[in-house]
């Protein structure tokens, strides 16, 4: 174990998370190898009588890996991934990044489902969800948790699984942070295919036409295939998008990425629909791997920038909805900035509630509005564009959000997130194995209280 304290040369770098916004100083930063490390850190801290943050990769937009003045468990040197094909199993570290799983697995021709960009952490991701490319053919990362060893609130460790503490096990699929720290995941794998993507790009006036054309496109879905995409800047990302005509450049647009895991020579099939009822002013596609269209949207999310994001569910993309979504897009204030609309159900819908403690299964289409940008000055503007895009759309949310998207809500919102039954479900593990809420840095789940 390595210790870092705020004289130490390494402190700064080591405290720096994804969203520059969270320039905050812990007291000390215990850097951990071993699970042993990470109890030796908790014990520290609980004896110092100092709050304790859990640092996975360091990517929540809320910076809830980080506090000032607390002791952060930071998992970043836990990136360790072994793969037992024959029984299509991973074992991965809690501070794995998810392209550390992906490139693992796909060794194996393997894969679990994850989220969208390479350099998320696979701790935070997985604990409250992990939508992706894969949830509709396969369901969430969660749903891909199949034993868990935690560190708990008194130092003790456990492996959480369907035979041993599968209260803990069930928390743990969806609930975020609260119950302890994952120093390794156990996480099933599915079969790698070959995956074909098709990005389309329509002009802001053909935009209502290219919605309802997914909306009713989205309705025959089939689980191999996922649309998902918004408003965004043409070009405004240095990188992939030589495909652009220059025409586009610097325009806001609508973009729809279609990603098909059946047989690639059925994939213009499959996204014809779409692309045929209002055709993009330009097209790019090609086949790829898994590895490579994970990584696909890195670039757009660079580690260093000024984030802040907020999410909501949608019931369904009518016109007043797309209306809305048209107003946010037109007034976007950079470059860097994006509105994205995802349609879910598939296999997400399709897994029982009762597996896990994730909620927001029924929900149709996820909208997220990602502000970045660079200059602190600014912050005021894309804060309040992010606030005024998703409060817009509160007359047409399906309820709830997505817990991993949550930044400085009002008091209250994770418990309508969960939801009454299932927050007290949550509680009651809480109160079991953390009742003093000695896990309270995240989007917090108090203990049960002992008459509840
Ligand atoms: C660029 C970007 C892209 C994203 N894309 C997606 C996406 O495609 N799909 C999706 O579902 N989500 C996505 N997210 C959201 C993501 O799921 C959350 O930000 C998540 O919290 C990131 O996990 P992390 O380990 O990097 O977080 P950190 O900032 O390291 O930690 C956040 C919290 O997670 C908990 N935590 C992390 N690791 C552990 C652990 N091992 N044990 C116990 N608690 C832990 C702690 O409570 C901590 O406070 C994205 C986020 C970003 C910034």
């Amino acid at each position: 174990m390595e210790w870092l304290d705020p004289d130490d040369a390494e402190y700064d770098a080591a405290r720096r998370v994804w969203n520059a916004m969270h320039d905050r100083r812990p007291a000390r930063i215990a850097r951990c190898h071993e699970t042993a490390d990470v109890v030796a850190a908790l014990r520290f801290a609980r004896t110092a009588g100092l709050e304790i943050s859990v640092r996975g990769g360091g990517h929540n937009v809320a910076g809830t890996a980080l506090a000032d003045g607390a002791v952060m468990i930071d998992l970043s040197p836990m990136r360790q991934v072994t793969v037992d094909p024959r029984r299509r199993v991973a074992y991965a570290q809690g501070g794995c990044l998810l392209a550390d799983l992906d490139t693992a697995t796909a060794a194996h021709g393997l894969v679990c489902p994850t989220g969208i960009i390479s350099q998320t952490g696979l701790g935070g991701l997985a604990l409250g969800g992990g939508y992706g490319w894969l949830s509709r053919r396969w369901g969430l990362t969660c749903d891909h948790i199949l034993a868990a060893e935690v560190v708990l609130a008194d130092g003790s460790v456990v492996m959480a699984s369907p035979d041993s503490h599968p209260e803990l096990l069930w928390a743990l699929r969806g609930g975020g942070g609260n119950f302890g720290v994952v120093t390794r995941f156990t996480l099933r794998l599915r079969e790698a295919t070959r995956v074909t993507c098709r990005t389309g790009v329509w002009d802001l006036d053909r935009a209502p036409d290219a919605l309802e054309a997914y909306r009713t496109f989205t309705g025959k879905l089939s689980p191999d295939l996922h649309v998902g995409g918004g408003f965004k800047v043409a070009g405004a990302y240095p990188g992939r998008d030589g495909w652009l005509p220059d025409r586009l450049r610097g325009r806001t647009v609508l973009s729809l990425t279609a990603v098909w895991f059946g047989p690639p020579e059925q994939a213009a099939d499959a996204v014809a629909p779409l692309h045929e009822a209002v055709p993009p002013a330009a097209t790019t596609g090609r086949v790829t791997t898994h590895v490579e269209l994970q990584t696909m949207g890195d670039h757009e999310r660079p580690a260093g920038n000024r984030y802040y994001t907020k999410s909501t569910y949608l019931d369904d993309l009518t016109a007043p909805v797309v209306e809305e979504c048209l107003a946010t897009a037109r007034g976007i204030p950079s470059p860097l900035s994006s509105v994205q609309l995802e349609f879910l159900r598939g296999a997400v819908a399709d897994i029982p509630e009762e597996d896990s403690a994730f909620p927001g299964r029924s929900a149709p289409y996820i909208y997220t509005v990602s502000s970045q940008w660079t200059d602190p000055a600014s912050d005021r503007t894309h804060i309040d564009w992010t606030r005024d895009a998703v409060a817009r759309l509160a007359p047409y949310s399906h309820g709830g959000a997505y817990v991993n998207y949550l930044q400085d809500e009002p008091h209250g919102k994770v418990a309508e997130v969960y939801g009454a039954a299932r927050l007290a479900r949550l509680a009651a593990v809480k109160a079991t194995y953390d009742p003093d809420n000695v896990f309270h840095l995240n989007q917090n789940i108090p203990p049960a209280a002992a008459d509840d």
